[in-house]
């Protein structure tokens, strides 16, 4: 195995075998590459660039990648991933980031989140290649990737969101595609702070694209012998039930040892009301059917 430090600031942790530095993160911020350590771009997730271009921004029917539309797992803006010029600019970037570093590992080289994009040119891209929605959207992702493997001569890695199953659906992204150009794959799992609920959505993807039947899926909420520091808190499982919901899963059960600790939990969901007008902006119906459930518990914890 290697070890390797990631790090935002040009100075080498000691201690690694390899060192990977953030010369563009998703703000669109960059600073210079240093000659022996490894560069990280992320290349549509990019703030500045739809600052400055508004009309780049990736386009869904749930909205816009603009941070802040919490129907996606989107903490950054993204630009649209077939907008020609951004397109250039990256692979000129990219070029002269890996001739001044150790090499180059991609970020966000996607399409922001399932249903993007559809912009004017994208949906004209799709109808011209006459391709299905998703072949499309791989293509336009795969071609990409082709074009920035001849401009990189060292390392390419591609970071990769973690999800296993279901890339192709939500990013364009097919796995045995990036293999043919890249030369090692870095699945980014990052903080716990965002980190967690996104297990679950994942998860409940990956089962809904496998199972043949509808799926349930359960939720713990308070199992015989679990101590309170065991389970999680009544506003953890409603964030994890709507980002469950919207992934198209079919019920949820909810796991505990008996009616008494169901009522307090019931008691307690109901109880986060300003979460629950928070947690409209989720998703669909799906989202909302949850938040009914809860609102009908209301008459049942008075
Ligand atoms: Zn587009």
């Amino acid at each position: 195995m290697k070890f390797g430090a990631f790090v935002y600031e040009p100075e080498k942790a000691a201690g690694f075998d390899f060192h990977l530095l953030r010369v563009k993160v998703e703000t669109g911020d960059r600073i210079p590459p240093v000659r022996d350590m490894y560069s990280n771009v992320a290349v549509f997730a990019d703030n500045a660039a739809v600052r400055s271009h508004p009309d780049w921004i990736s386009q869904s029917p749930l909205g816009p990648a603009r941070m802040g539309n919490n129907n996606f797992n989107i903490y950054w803006s993204v630009v649209c991933a077939t907008q020609p010029e951004h397109r250039a600019e990256q692979l000129d970037y990219i070029e002269d980031v890996d001739r001044h570093s150790m090499g180059v590992w991609l970020n966000s080289q996607y399409f922001a989140d399932h249903s993007h994009c559809t912009c004017p040119r994208c949906k004209e891209r799709w109808k011209k290649s006459g391709l299905g929605w998703l072949e499309w959207r791989r293509k336009e992702v795969t071609d990409y990737m082709a074009q920035i493997r001849e401009r990189v001569k060292k390392e390419l890695v591609m970071s990769i969101q973690p999800d296993p199953v279901t890339s192709l659906e939500r990013y364009g992204v097919d796995l045995d595609d990036f293999a043919k150009y890249a030369d090692a794959f870095n699945v980014v799992m990052f903080s716990k702070n965002y980190a967690t609920p996104w297990y679950w959505e994942m998860l409940a993807r990956g089962f809904k694209k496998l199972l043949k039947k509808p799926v349930y899926i359960s939720l713990y909420v308070y199992g015989p012998g679990d101590t309170a520091q065991d389970v999680p808190t009544a506003s953890e499982l409603l964030t994890v039930s709507v980002r469950c919901a919207r992934t198209g899963i079919d019920g949820i059960l909810y796991l505990a040892n008996g009616a008494g600790e169901m009522r307090n939990f019931q008691k307690a969901a109901v109880d986060k009301m300003a979460l629950r007008k928070r947690l409209e902006s989720y998703g669909g119906q799906p989202v909302q059917e949850v938040l009914d459930l809860v609102k009908n518990w209301e008459k049942i914890v008075k």
